[in-house]
């Protein structure tokens, strides 16, 4: 890949990473809030109890995506962004505009979520 697109997906990535870090400090915030919260009883509590489990996903899931960017800008740094981790081959750059933060090729992705 030339410096020049490299230089893009970094900015790609730093920007996803800016806008993520924003949201998920957002979230954790709101999830703490729902932690001190007053004690509700009866079906209010219950909604609020859904509303937890669907923040705590949402922070998990964000926590893991800024792994993968931050893994990303780490392989911009070394020379390897954009080859792929199981197999060497070259990851198709229409796959790394798609999801900039991705590091298997679709093959070795199949093959991992197969088990
Ligand atoms: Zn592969």
């Amino acid at each position: 890949m030339d410096s020049k697109t490299l230089q893009q997906f970094k900015s790609k990535l730093e920007a996803e990473r800016d806008s993520l870090l924003k949201a998920h400090g957002q979230h954790e915030q709101d999830l703490r809030a729902s932690h001190t919260g007053e004690d509700i009883a009866g079906p209010d509590r219950a909604a609020e109890l859904d509303d937890e489990t669907v923040e705590a996903h949402i922070v998990e899931s964000e926590e893991r995506l800024l792994e993968k960017i931050a893994h990303a800008l780490e392989r911009i740094e070394e020379g390897s962004y954009g080859i792929c981790e199981g197999c060497d081959a070259e990851i198709p750059l229409a796959r790394l505009e798609a999801k900039p933060s991705v590091s298997l090729c679709i093959d070795c992705q199949e093959q991992k979520e197969a088990g």
